[in-house]
């Protein structure tokens, strides 16, 4: 195969840096480009000197100017913990809508394939469990995790807008919560919070009743699902995700468990529009990509304390 050219947008970022090394592994280019407002360069370190690799700092919201061709367009630049977009939330709505927007326009320039990392927030706080591609959702417009919501469904219908309109090559994959190492231990999603709070035997902060369900995919898996989409032609939404679906309570029991920590739980408040519910609908990715996750939830876990042993202090 020609040697081809992908961008990843937020390619400094806990999935972004991933999907940098798994190209890169494919004989690829890579060009990284990243503003650092979630992202870090911690996590695209060990790629600086390779010479098939390039980082840009730069935010998508701002023109994108690339000298070279371009092959793929991976449009994951975005704040994506509900504590980072209730941080951001200007930043939020604008790297969905004008980011993508340039990223698309940028896709047509190019002749680029491009890819939107949309969400499994899409769906809201569903009211169908699981989550098929074919689901409208239930997402409160105006909430605080509206921003991040709204901005994700105005991407994809900019992406399917470009696509029919203009006839880009667009694949959008819809992403399920999603752990593993490069996670921030800061990043105030359950998984890092849970496993730095288990580490520090410090209480572990279950929000409401810890009744709430969600599905947690391991990063690999994750990378290898949205490596079949984007060589597949389906221009659809595709959810990838883990459909091992488990309550808020019981994963913080496995976390203390598997650490070995003195940890107890507490319950602190739920946040607002908190979704009672998130399990994705893969059969579409089984049939079409021929894609199922491999990594159990304990092994995930597992290679993630270690990560947060060594990287975390
Ligand atoms: N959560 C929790 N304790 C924490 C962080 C999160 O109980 O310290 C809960 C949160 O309320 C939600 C679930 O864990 O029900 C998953 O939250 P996360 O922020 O990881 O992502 P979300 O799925 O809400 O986008």
């Amino acid at each position: 195969m020609r040697e081809k050219t992908v961008l990843i947008t937020g390619g400094a970022g806990f999935i972004g840096s991933h999907l940098c090394d798994l190209f890169l592994e494919k004989g690829c280019k890579v060009i990284c480009m990243d503003n650092l407002i979630t992202g870090k360069i911690e996590n695209i370190a060990h790629n600086l000197k390779n010479k098939n690799f390039e980082f840009l700092e730069h935010n998508v919201t701002k023109y994108i100017d690339i000298k070279c061709g371009l092959d793929y367009i991976l449009h994951f630049a975005s704040p994506a913990s509900p504590a980072d977009y209730l941080k951001y939330p200007i930043q939020t709505l604008k790297v969905g809508s004008l980011g993508t927007h340039n990223a698309l326009g940028l896709a047509m320039k190019k002749k680029a394939t491009f890819l939107l990392a949309s969400t499994s927030e899409v769906y809201g706080d569903p009211l169908v469990n699981p989550q098929p591609e074919s689901y409208w959702g239930n997402v409160n417009p105006i909430g605080p995790r509206g921003v991040y919501d709204e901005a994700k469904r105005f991407a994809e219908a900019m992406t399917m807008a470009y696509h029919r309109y203009h006839k880009v090559d667009t694949r959008i994959v819809r992403i399920f919560n999603t752990y593993g190492p490069r996670m921030r231990e800061h990043d105030g999603r359950a998984i890092p919070n849970f496993i730095s709070q288990a580490l520090k035997n410090r209480p572990i902060t279950v929000y409401g009743t810890g009744r709430q369900t969600r599905s947690f995919c391991y990063i690999s898996d994750m990378v290898d699902g949205i490596y079949k989409l984007i060589n597949s032609g389906i221009t659809e939404p595709v959810n990838i995700g883990n459909p091992h679906e488990m309550t808020l309570l019981g994963l913080a029991r496995t976390v203390i468990r598997i650490s070995g920590s003195k940890s107890k739980v507490i319950f602190k408040e739920l946040p607002v529009d908190d979704p009672k519910v998130r399990c994705p609908d893969i059969s579409m990715a089984k049939k079409a990509l021929k894609w199922a996750p491999k990594v159990a939830l304990e092994s995930g876990l597992n290679r993630t304390i270690a990560y947060f042993r060594s990287a975390v202090r």
